[in-house]
């Protein structure tokens, strides 16, 4: 069908979805009352929905659109592979040409010892396979009692019920009583929001300390592996103080923990980093990838596998690893992927946000803390945020949270800009193909909509 026939009016997806979509994230007995929106189509930076109102995406659709919308090069890749070969499974000694260029690919470019790869669709599936491959593999070292996976609070893994159960939110862990057993959480090194008097090494020092605390609580002859974002993604772009991961990692070399490095907002060049374990300086045993990996063109994740688990479970006593997704290395989201790798390299993307760009909005960025509702803002190439609090000297918070950052995120919308609320913190991902004018147009937007959300709460 053409996208003319196709074209319905407003009125009628809206009532098609809120007779029929189950929407994610979302409360749907509200949703009539509140109003569904509809994105129809988008063009490098800009969405447009569908009466035509052009908004500047600050959130990159969801932390995924590296390469921006509309790349053709992306939609031909997938074409040609379609008519190549559309699908195939990965299953009992098979591949494909696009599953085994691609597996060679990322081993290369990540983390020295990250050599094999595993697919899957989603973060959350990815993280899933992790947890399960953590387990198997103390298993097969003969620990069977190494079996639970330290998160932290407010980390986001994904949502199925594993994943939830690695992140640490109670309003994931609210649906369908999660945690699972096996899984617990530490403390988040979240310095503005948590860290008191504390010098930010200091903090970083103590919040690294809890893991310390809860292995030696558990047993470190119980604990699998620790888990966590390097930078907090949706939990509220949680920049870790620099003692924080350093610890981590000598504290799960000490006690035989396996390192999680869940680089699914992080990875592809977010934090001007192709990986955001290049910056801090860990050394994973597991990587999670997904979102920039195919820009969101399509679906894919793949989980990296370091050497000591990877040994084990390829190894003589390995057997069969009784696990895989039908679209496990999906033929044509594997070209996507390479192809929105070559242009990253080709564009110089992440050297430029990682010189250029990332400075540049950094440096804008704090021309903010001037307003009144900014407590703090933060940010690591194309990963940002901006917290709005009640009271700058106290660092003191709304009370409730979270409905500021709903009414700035409402504000934001109207004037035409995309951005994320988690609590009163307004999030920022934004394409890493933005120029320094679209970070000029952003500051405007985001000024202006921070000074109705001020007179709106004054
Ligand atoms: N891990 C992190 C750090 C994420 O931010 C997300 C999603 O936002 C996931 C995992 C889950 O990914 P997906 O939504 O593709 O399942």
């Amino acid at each position: 069908m053409s996208q003319t026939a196709r074209r319905n009016s407003t009125a009628e997806w809206q009532a098609q979805d809120l007779a029929h979509h189950l929407h994610p994230f979302t409360d749907q007995h509200a949703l009539p009352s509140q109003g569904v929106r509809v994105i129809a189509r988008a063009e490098g930076t800009h969405l447009y929905d569908s009466d035509g109102r052009r908004l500047l995406d600050a959130f990159a659709g969801l932390w995924c659109v590296n390469l921006g919308y509309g790349r053709k090069e992306l939609a031909k890749v997938a074409y040609d592979q379609m008519i190549e070969l559309p699908y195939y499974n990965t299953f009992f000694k098979t591949t494909t040409p696009p599953a085994a260029e691609l597996s060679k690919i990322l081993s290369d470019m990540t983390p020295k010892g990250l050599n094999r790869v595993f697919y899957g669709l989603s973060g959350s599936d990815a993280n899933d396979t992790i947890a399960r491959m953590a387990r198997h593999y103390w298993n097969l070292m003969g620990k069977k009692t190494k079996k639970t996976i330290i998160g932290r609070h407010n980390g986001y893994h994904g949502s199925t019920m594993v994943a939830a159960s690695m992140g640490g939110m109670s309003y994931m862990h609210a649906i369908a009583d999660l945690p699972l057993p096996g899984f617990t959480h530490i403390q988040q090194p979240y310095w503005y929001g948590e860290g008191g008097d504390l010098t930010p090494a200091e903090f970083g020092r103590k919040a690294a300390k809890a893991l310390e605390d809860k292995i030696l609580e558990l047993g470190p002859e119980n604990c699998a592996a620790f888990v966590g974002e390097p930078i907090q993604g949706a939990g509220g772009v949680i920049i870790p103080p620099d003692t924080y991961w350093p610890e981590i990692q000598r504290i799960c070399k000490q006690y035989d923990l396996l390192v999680i490095a869940d680089e699914v907002i992080c990875g592809f060049g977010r934090t001007g980093y192709w990986f955001a374990s290049e910056y801090f300086k860990i050394e994973p045993d597991f990587m999670t990838l997904a979102k920039g990996l195919t820009s969101g063109y399509l679906p894919l994740s793949a989980v990296m596998v370091g050497k000591r688990v990877a040994d084990v479970i390829a190894g003589d006593k390995g057997g069969e690893f009784n696990h895989g997704y039908t679209y496990s290395g999906h033929p044509v989201s594997c070209a996507v992927a390479m192809e929105n790798i070559r242009l990253m390299r080709d564009e110089g993307l992440v050297t430029r946000v990682h010189n250029e760009t990332g400075p540049y909005l950094a440096k804008r960025l704090n021309e903010l803390k001037d307003h009144p509702l900014v407590g703090e803002v933060r940010s690591l190439g194309f990963i940002g945020a901006i917290e709005l609090v009640k009271d700058k000297a106290k660092r003191k918070f709304f009370n409730p949270i979270g409905e500021v950052g709903t009414i700035c995120r409402d504000h934001c919308f109207a004037n035409g800009l995309v951005m994320r609320a988690t609590r009163d913190t307004m999030l920022l991902s934004p394409p890493l193909i933005w120029t320094t004018a679209d970070i000029d147009e952003f500051m405007e937007l985001a000024r202006k909509s921070l000074d109705q959300t001020l007179a709106d709460v004054k």
